[in-house]
């Protein structure tokens, strides 16, 4: 385009033009665009034609919006309008669309004051406007979040900490209420003064490191009294456009209530462990499959030989020479399958003093569970009973060395009594003969005592043999019956056996068990007049069982019976001779043999004895 420079309406028209500010001019009453550059047409979405036209025709659109009656009232008035970021809609590709402009109406007036027209010049300031509604709806919407969120939140702007924003989750944790917000924290919340907090806040400020907080203490004033409280909180520095810390959002977490269960648990445990020390019992305490001693008392480490080093350590690291002895692997069971385990008298090799020696424990391993019936620890209690165990092998060997002193010459009386009887018998005096007969039945009840005794010691020494063979088992039971119905002419014994099975033991003391049975079924069913005797094999094992018809066994004593001097109670004790060591020994032979014994009675109606041993084959 040629420019005349000279032509200055010219040049004022091309810079009104090319303005890149839209600009518009209205003439007389009905507002006709006189001038309306490019760029209010652009931002009107028209072309030049709009030019002479009524502004009111032009862009209808203005139609219900307040433009066209404030303009009216510039022209009356002659004061003129100006507005910042107001909102008109506009068409746009025949599109009503939103805008915003800084404008001015600014009336023209003739020398005599007259308006002429309207000089419209405006700024489109829409994309200004509409980022301003994005960072405020942003902002409202963080808002929205603090007060929201399901911890406590809160904003600090400033390096004076002012409380610009505090959910109700935070001001309840700090139990103010919202006259605190706008405040300077330490003027809202006085109490934190001489708390580690404001300089942590000042650091986190400082440095632009969020600082995190574990369970951390603070006193704060809530309903008016002053306590403790403990929080997991961040502070997170917030940084301004610039890059510089401008606030600090506090996040908290109040945990007080887990951090006292702790705190009460952690107590309890100290209790515990006090106890455990206190305790005149020797005790430890093992946690985990692996058995980490975690508490062990003075008397504990006395029996091991050890110091407080050995806590923290497994067992086997601990105490190495438990590796070749049960206790570990007894231990590990217990934990496995949460059995209580009792020992009597168990020997323990242990090293104390740099020597290895031999002791005697009675101990439990209890095992502790949680609420699911899982073990978590075991409990070890135990008593040193050395002394109790030799005074006992003291007193075993004496009956050992008594019962073996007594024998011989007790049996030479036997050999002596049955020849004088022979001799006495001989020279004619039936009445001399037989009192030296009774004596010798007599004799025969001494020795079996002596012999009992004798057995005892061999039990308890480890020392009593066996010499299996191969027999008949029914032979071998008709045998004893038909021997034992000789002594007791009282007594009918009905014998019932089929088990047809040769077994592989030591016939002489399963003989000796069945003579038990048998004498024992005489000598407590004295008003009764039959026994039973029967055998049976069952599921690869022969069963033997005797049945007498006499004064039974009360349950709760049936499981004593086999133990070593278990008697009849009181006032049957003279009634019913012997030591109670009949159904010890018989149950050692049985056990020692592979098998099982048992009883079965009720109080009054007699007993049945039965073992069972494995069948080698059949007949
Ligand atoms: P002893 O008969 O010498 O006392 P045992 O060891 O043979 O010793 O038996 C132990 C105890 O078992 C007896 O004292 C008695 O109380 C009880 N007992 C054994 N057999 C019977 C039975 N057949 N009927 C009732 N009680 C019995």
């Amino acid at each position: 385009m040629q420019i005349n420079l000279d032509d200055t309406a010219n040049i004022f028209n091309t810079l009104i033009e090319e303005s890149p500010m839209p600009i518009a001019l209205y003439i007389g009453e009905n507002m006709v665009i006189q001038v309306a550059n490019r760029a209010i047409l652009k931002a009107w979405g028209r072309d030049a034609s709009v030019i002479g036209q009524e502004l009111a025709l032009a862009l209808p659109e203005l139609k219900d919006q307040p433009f066209l009656e404030i303009l009216n009232q510039v022209r009356t008035t002659g004061v003129a309008y100006e507005a910042k970021e107001d909102k008109v809609l506009l068409l746009n590709n025949n599109v009503l669309q939103t805008y915003y402009f800084d404008f001015i109406y600014k009336p023209l007036k003739d020398t005599d004051g007259n308006v002429w027209g309207i000089l419209n010049n405006a700024t489109d300031v829409t994309e200004l406007v509409n980022a301003k509604f994005k960072v405020e709806q942003s902002e409202a919407l963080f808002r929205k979040m603090i007060y929201d969120a399901p911890v406590a939140i809160g904003i600090l702007r400033g390096r004076d900490l002012i409380i610009e924003d505090a959910n109700d989750d935070l001001l309840k944790i700090w139990g103010k209420n919202k006259a605190v917000i706008g405040l300077k924290l330490l003027d809202g919340l006085p109490e934190l003064i001489g708390q580690p907090f404001p300089d942590l806040l000042q650091e986190v400020y400082n440095s632009g490191v969020a600082h995190y907080g574990y369970e951390t203490m603070a006193r704060l004033e809530r309903n008016g009294v002053l306590g403790d409280f403990y929080f997991n909180f961040v502070y997170d520095p917030i940084f301004g456009q610039d890059g510089q810390v401008s606030g600090i959002m506090v996040v908290a977490n109040e945990v007080t209530a887990q951090v006292i269960s702790k705190m009460e648990a952690a107590k309890s445990e100290e209790r515990f462990r006090n106890f455990m020390y206190d305790i005149p019992m020797a005790t430890a305490y093992y946690e985990t499959e692996n058995l980490i001693i975690r508490l062990a008392n003075d008397e504990m480490l006395r029996f091991w030989g050890k110091d407080k080093s050995v806590i923290g350590k497994t067992v086997v690291e601990a105490i190495p020479e438990l590796n070749v002895q049960p206790f570990v692997d007894i231990l590990q069971e217990v934990y496995r399958t949460g059995i209580i385990y009792h020992a009597d008298q168990e020997e323990a090799r242990l090293i104390v003093d740099g020597k290895e020696q031999k002791r005697w424990f009675s101990f439990t391993y209890k095992p502790l569970k949680d609420a699911d019936g899982q073990v978590y620890a075991i409990i070890h209690a135990a008593m040193d009973v050395t002394k109790q165990v030799q005074l006992q092998q003291q007193k075993d060997e004496f009956l050992g060395i008594a019962s073996h002193e007594l024998k011989t010459p007790v049996t030479s009386i036997k050999a002596y009594a049955q020849v004088l009887e022979r001799m006495i018998r001989n020279e004619g005096d039936e009445k001399k003969a037989n009192m030296v007969h009774k004596m010798d039945l007599q004799l025969n009840r001494l020795t079996g005592l002596i012999g009992d005794l004798l057995d005892v010691t061999k039990i308890q020494s480890g020392k009593m043999t066996f010499n299996p063979i191969e027999f008949d088992f029914d032979a071998a039971v008709e045998e004893i019956v038909e021997e034992m119905q000789h002594i007791s002419s009282k007594h009918k014994i009905i014998c019932g056996l089929a088990s047809k099975a040769i077994v592989y033991a030591d016939k002489e003391r399963i003989g000796q068990v069945i003579t038990n049975f048998l004498s024992n079924a005489i000598k407590y069913s004295t008003d009764a007049g039959e026994i039973d005797v029967t055998t049976f094999s069952q599921n690869g094992e022969i069963i033997l069982s005797v049945k007498d018809y006499g004064i039974g066994i009360s349950e709760d004593m049936q499981h004593l019976v086999f133990d070593q001097f278990y008697r009849v109670d009181g006032n049957l004790q003279h009634t019913y001779p012997g030591l109670g060591l009949g159904l010890y020994i018989s149950a050692e032979i049985i056990k020692s043999e592979g098998g099982r014994i048992w009883v079965e009675s009720t109080t009054g109606q007699g007993a049945t004895f039965f073992f069972a041993l494995k069948v080698k084959s059949f007949r």
